[in-house]
């Protein structure tokens, strides 16, 4: 499969071959075509799998004909979770884009927003907005969608834990009711199941994962270890490993700040990201981690969603999730693009249920390993995913009539032994 028999036109083809990518990816090979036949799109798919040009790429096909956008008028909206996560789809539509004479765009909060009202003026083909801000927006007149042909919801399942749903109400009724819908969730849980069903018509549907399993090419085990005992075990770990471009989890803000602090502390160029650091800090912190200078990125669930690093190496969950589908996102971060990743957690006795929760969805028991020097005085109780399956059944009831059973033969049954005798 080659990216020329997807039936993009050449220059598409030539910003993706500029890129370097010679194959598509699974999701490229099934939502590519279903996209360019007008069909709308519910995938499941991870950051990692290449979904972003799995969209990208067929939506800018379908721009270069038609009327081009008027005044404040969008004609593929996309939205995203994040700002970071916006970021880095708006980059991928300006370089698949390149040789197309198309506009495009990104707004989200936390930035002024007369420079984006400006943008907006002319009108673009292509805008990728957080929801927040696009409302903002539409209600001060600055974005309008009568000529909106398509709606992506990317990290649908991002946008519902982010408590975006009222924002998404309010924007789908604000568009033209005939319009083609790209859906794609890491997890596709019952609540996005729900908001589907009120957004995609007939899709196509598109899974390049089994549902609710981490990636296959990301090894993961755990360290069990007391609460206290996290952060020097922590850098141990980095120095001895030399790990040197880290992911670490972090459930709070104030977590993150204090972690970061004690690895700095330790000699570890460490950064932290979470919903408190002003955009231009997170934007910042990210380039440092890119470019190596910053070693270990400390982030929360939230600031950390969509982050697109190449082959990131080693995500720590220096805390374990509340929720286990965002242990599966976390664990998304690495093993990207078919090279291999690890992803490590440290549990403390607290995170007990935490842990159990993992295991379930993602149906494994997740190897435990005690570094020397760090024995845990606060024990894990054993997983309770293979207790289940170890549970030894119950002896069958042998039958009646069983040679070797207690029960007395029927008469017919004896009737019978003695007729083949
Ligand atoms: P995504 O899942 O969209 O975040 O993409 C993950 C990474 O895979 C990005 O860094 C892309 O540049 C890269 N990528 C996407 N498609 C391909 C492809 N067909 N071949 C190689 N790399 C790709």
């Amino acid at each position: 499969m080659s990216f020329e028999s997807l039936g993009l036109s050449e220059p598409i083809l030539k910003a993706v071959a500029e890129k370097g990518y010679e194959t598509p990816s699974p999701i490229q090979a099934q939502s590519i075509p279903a996209v360019l036949q007008g069909k709308d799109v519910m995938a499941a798919a991870q950051t990692g799998t290449g979904k972003t040009a799995g969209f990208t790429l067929p939506l800018l096909e379908g721009l270069i004909d038609g009327e081009r956008a008027q005044a404040n008028q969008v004609r593929v909206l996309i939205l995203t979770p994040t700002r970071e996560l916006a970021a880095q789809v708006h980059e991928s539509v300006e370089t698949y884009g390149q040789h197309l004479p198309l506009r495009s765009a990104v707004v989200f909060g936390g930035v002024k927003i007369n420079p984006q009202m400006m943008k907006l003026r002319k009108g673009v083909d292509v805008l990728v907005a957080t929801p927040g801000r696009l409302l903002d927006l539409y209600n001060q007149k600055a974005v309008r969608f009568k000529q909106l042909e398509v709606l992506v919801l990317d990290e649908a399942d991002r946008m519902l834990d982010m408590g975006f749903i009222h924002d998404i109400r309010k924007i789908l009724a604000a568009l033209p009711k005939q319009r083609q819908n790209l859906m794609f969730s890491a997890t596709f849980s019952q609540d996005i199941r729900k908001l589907a069903k009120t957004i995609v018509n007939d899709p196509v549907e598109i899974s390049v994962t089994p549902r609710n399993s981490t990636a296959k090419s990301v090894k993961q085990w755990i360290h069990p270890v007391d609460k206290k005992q996290k952060s020097p075990l922590l850098t141990k770990l980095i120095l001895e490993h030399k790990w040197q471009q880290v992911l670490v989890f972090s459930k709070t803000k104030h977590g993150a700040n204090k972690l970061t602090r004690q690895l700095e502390d330790a000699g570890i160029n460490a950064a932290a990201i979470h919903g408190n650091k002003s955009q231009g800090a997170r934007t910042k912190a990210l380039a440092a981690f890119k470019d190596g200078s910053v070693r270990a990125l400390v982030a929360t669930d939230i600031a950390a969603r969509g982050i697109d690093i190449d082959q990131l190496p080693q995500v720590v969950n220096f805390d374990l999730p509340n929720v286990p589908e965002d242990y599966v996102h976390r664990i998304g971060r690495t093993g990207r693009a078919g090279s291999t990743g690890q992803a490590v957690s440290l549990v403390c006795a607290d995170e007990f249920k935490q842990l159990s929760d993992i295991e379930r969805l993602i149906n494994a028991e997740l190897t435990r390993e005690i570094v020397p020097g760090f024995d845990p005085t606060h024990s894990l109780p054993p997983s309770r995913v293979n207790q289940k399956a170890k549970k030894p059944k119950k002896p069958k009831k042998p039958k009646v009539g069983h040679r070797d059973g207690q029960r007395p033969a029927t008469k017919a049954q004896e009737q019978k032994r003695a007729s083949r005798k």
